[in-house]
């Protein structure tokens, strides 16, 4: 008998899962707590793991691409001067800058009409067995319907209504880096620089850094650090930043870039957290974690490929595939969030010093390669 799923949110892991369950034969059924699809969002690196996925789900061909050909990076120091850094984007496994919509407008495209995806539906209660999981689900205008499924996926974002329902509350799970994020298009060009340049201003706990993309505003992403990210998040973006970076001009372009998010409707601001659980599936109700995406989709896939009709397998395949690639990830953010926003005067100096290695060694490699 075809084995039925229910997954939890229509973004880029809920998509991926749903793609690749349907190869394996399943049913997916997809809910969507917004009324329509969710297609905004800034700046992503599309790095192996991700572009790996994206071609095993069979949309790395349909996905815009967007890396500047004539792609540079400056850092910009506090009185407006600046040094070439190594490129972001020619890392070691060289990442694709897309737009969080160019991957959700490519997985839409492998969803659309070929999975029930319903709008304005919530899960508010389940029911997790042995075999199977009943799960209430509540529509926009109070209609409640009790289902019965084989799998319930969680793709509902770091916040998670799935993992609150089964797992517990988010304090058991969260681990704050102590950092805020705001990303947002520019509304235009950064004066002084040309296209295809990126720059970052780093001080000590905040940065501005803006990536620039091939035909779109370059992406602004502003970060600071924060003891209290839950209490910030609910703060007013703007007056928030206008505050934390007042004593901080760079010849203008910090007020510019901020009075260009003062026109925006749609920007992202939250925390940065990580969430770490000793076990992403309890019973028949799995979470996909916000920091997998697409990968997440993919390993699925392979789990059921390999276990067919053995869901509890196939669970364990998956867990113990993503552990090592999430562990490492997890591992690496503290000093990722340093390179990003560095913590002290030391860290600042450690990151300008890194980003010139880079750019030397770089430079020494395609050098020998010449
Ligand atoms: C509109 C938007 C813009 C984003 N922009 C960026 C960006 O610029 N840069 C970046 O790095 N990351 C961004 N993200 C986050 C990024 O997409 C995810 O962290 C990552 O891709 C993993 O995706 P996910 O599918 O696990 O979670 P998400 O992308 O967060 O998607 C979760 C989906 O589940 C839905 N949902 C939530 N709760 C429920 C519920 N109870 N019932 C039903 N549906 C529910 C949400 O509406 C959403 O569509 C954005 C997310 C969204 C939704």
């Amino acid at each position: 008998m075809t084995q039925r799923a229910l997954i939890v949110g229509l973004g880029i892991g809920g998509m991926s899962a749903a793609i690749a369950l349907k190869r394996q034969g399943w049913m997916p059924v997809i809910i969507e707590r917004a009324p329509e699809r969710r297609k905004g969002g800034y700046f992503i690196g599309l790095r192996d793991e991700g572009k790996n996925a994206a071609s095993a789900l069979g949309v790395l061909d349909v996905m815009e691409k967007r890396t500047p050909e004539n792609i540079r990076f400056w850092d910009v120091r506090k009185d407006g001067t600046r040094r070439r850094i190594a490129d972001l984007t020619q890392e070691t496994n060289a990442p694709i800058a897309v737009l969080r919509g160019d991957i959700e407008e490519a997985l839409w495209s492998g969803v659309e009409g070929k999975v029930d995806v319903r709008f304005s539906t919530v899960s508010v209660a389940i029911v997790n067995g042995a075999m199977q999981a009943q799960v209430k689900l509540q529509t926009e205008g109070g209609g409640e319907t009790t289902e019965t499924y084989d799998l319930v996926i969680g793709a509902d974002g770091v916040r998670s209504t799935v993992r609150k329902l089964v797992f517990g509350p988010d304090e058991a799970f969260f681990h704050s880096i102590g950092t805020m994020l705001c990303a947002f298009p520019l509304a235009r060009p950064v004066e002084g620089f040309e296209a295809g340049d990126g720059l970052m201003v780093a001080d000590v706990k905040r940065t501005l850094t803006v990536f620039p993309l091939e035909g779109r505003p370059s992406t602004a992403l502003f970060s600071y650090r924060t003891r209290n990210p839950e209490r910030a998040s609910r703060k007013d973006p703007l007056s928030t930043l206008r505050q934390i970076f007042s004593d901080l001009d760079v010849g203008g372009l910090i007020p510019k870039a901020l009075e260009d998010l003062g026109t925006m409707d749609d920007f992202l601001f939250d925390s940065v957290q990580m969430v770490k659980m000793p076990r992403w599936s309890r019973g028949r109700v799995l979470l996909l974690g916000a920091l997998a995406g697409m990968l997440g989709g993919q390993v699925l896939g392979d789990a059921f490929a390999a276990c067919p009709q053995d869901v509890d397998s196939a669970l364990k395949m998956f867990e113990a595939r993503m552990r090592p690639f999430i562990r490492k990830h997890q591992r690496f953010i503290a000093l990722r969030s340093q390179l990003f926003v560095p913590s002290n005067r030391f860290s600042l100096w450690g990151r300008r010093v890194l980003w010139q290695i880079l750019l030397r060694s770089r430079k020494y490699c395609s050098r020998k390669s010449a």
